[in-house]
């Protein structure tokens, strides 16, 4: 099959084949024939499957088609994303996929000012990308109009009602008019998911790339068992002798994230972090310097890796087990992308053997473990629940506390497990 097959309009496969792509991906394949069509979608498929071409392709063809000569323009699509990365990256997308076509587009989300964006509104756009907190922030002062929208895009929703924006998107969804369609993509499926599903969408085409909760065939995954204090010690060691050049790695802290990022660049290996408590500029420049092999680690917290895309990233490691099983499955849909082989390494330490099982129970597979030699695990320390003070990231990893947001309904980001306890009465710290 080729674009062509697709009956994408001339503009698009011009934008398309300046990008190199010949062939559509499944998702893109399932996805783009049902969305000219003008339905309603519901699309389990993660970040690394190509969706977002599935779904700004056909939608900008809709536009274009629907173009009716308005002396102003209107917003007619609107797309919203759980986070700033994900907004900015779709709204390049959009950019990219759009460029031989009279279309505007832009991009708002929190952190920036908002007199630009205000600006950018008022000149008129077409499609706008958003994140819901900033969204609403227009809204509430009266500065977007969504009351042309045609096409509604729920990007990730998995991730939104994660980060506890269930609200924010009920209200979107109260403002947008009536008669629309509905485009939804989630990596995993909860009942929460299915619910929100069920009041947004109708008679929606079922598009299903990634199995439901399974991770990605192209990637590599395997577990190597080693003491917390020792994880950093050993990763150093495998990127250096290995030579790996790009490496995500992932904490479950913000302080573990910065931590650990000190540490590599102690020892010689560029590294930043990037995480909630960064601000939206040095989160852009950590990617961007990742991106461009300006340093060879990104250390990140899951909610800010959340989307990234990162072309063919070769290796992902998990420097801490994610206390969610689905994280997991997010953590390691940034390698093996779009065709690319990738490997997902997890370093697992006596503490985490639950969440190792929680994780092979949720992707139905056990995951091949191995010790290197001169990091064996000393056999004498016994497990102890994950809290605040044992800091596999560096020492005094706030493991409880420090994950960004995903508190905001009260969803249980660590499962209610990870309230600060005492230490032990030997005050043991390894
Ligand atoms: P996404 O799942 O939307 O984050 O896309 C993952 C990556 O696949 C992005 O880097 C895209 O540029 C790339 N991509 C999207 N569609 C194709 C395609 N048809 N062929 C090759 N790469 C693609």
């Amino acid at each position: 099959m080729t674009f062509t097959d697709l009956n994408l309009i001339q503009p698009l496969l011009k934008a398309i084949s300046d990008q190199g792509y010949t062939t559509p991906t499944p998702v893109q394949a399932q996805a783009i024939p049902s969305i000219l069509e003008g339905r309603d979608m519901l699309a389990g498929a993660q970040t690394g499957t190509g969706k977002t071409a599935g779904f700004t392709l056909p939608l900008l063809q809709l536009l274009n088609e629907k173009k009716g000569g308005k002396p102003h323009r209107k917003i007619r699509a609107l797309i919203l994303t759980p986070t700033r990365e994900l907004a900015a990256q779709v709204g390049e997308s959009v950019k990219l996929y759009g460029k031989y076509l009279p279309l505007k587009s832009a991009v708002i989300f929190g952190g920036v000012g908002i007199n630009p964006q205000i600006t950018m509104l008022r000149n008129g756009i077409d499609i706008l990308i958003a994140t819901p907190g900033r969204l609403l922030d227009h809204v509430s002062q009266g500065t977007v109009d969504l009351s042309a929208v045609d096409v509604f895009v729920l990007d990730e929703a998995d991730r939104m009602l994660d980060m506890g924006f269930i609200r924010d998107i009920r209200r979107v969804i109260t403002i947008l008019p009536k008669i629309r369609q509905n485009l939804m993509f989630s990596a995993t499926y909860s009942d929460e998911i299915k619910t929100l599903a069920n009041t947004l969408l109708r008679n929606p085409a079922e598009v299903e790339v990634a199995r439901r909760n399974t991770s990605s065939e192209l990637v590599k995954q395997s577990v190597i068992l080693v003491d917390c204090k020792r994880k950093s010690a050993l990763l150093g060691e495998l990127i250096g002798k290995n030579q790996w050049e790009q490496v995500l790695v992932f904490t479950r802290t913000k302080h573990g994230a910065n931590k650990l990022t000190e540490y590599f660049q102690k020892i010689g290996i560029t590294a930043s972090a990037i995480h909630g408590n960064k601000s939206q500029a040095a989160r852009t420049k950590a990617l961007d310097d990742f991106k461009q092999s300006r340093v060879r680690v990104l250390v990140a917290t899951d909610i800010a890796a959340r989307g990234i895309d990162i072309d063919a990233l070769p290796h992902v490691v998990n420097f801490e087990l994610p206390n969610i099983a689905e994280d997991y499955v997010h953590r390691i849909g940034r390698t093996g992308r779009a065709g690319c082989e990738g490997e997902a390494l997890s370093l697992v330490c006596v503490d985490e053997a639950d969440y190792l099982r929680g994780i092979e129970k949720l992707i139905n597979k056990k995951l091949e473990s191995r010790i290197i030699e001169g990091y064996e695990p000393d056999p004498s320390i016994k497990a102890e629940p994950i809290q605040r003070g044992r800091g596999g990231s560096g020492g005094g990893g706030n493991r409880g506390g420090g994950a960004d947001r995903g508190t905001k309904t009260g969803h249980k980001r660590d499962g209610g497990r990870h309230e600060p306890k005492k230490y032990p009465s030997d005050g043991r710290r390894r």
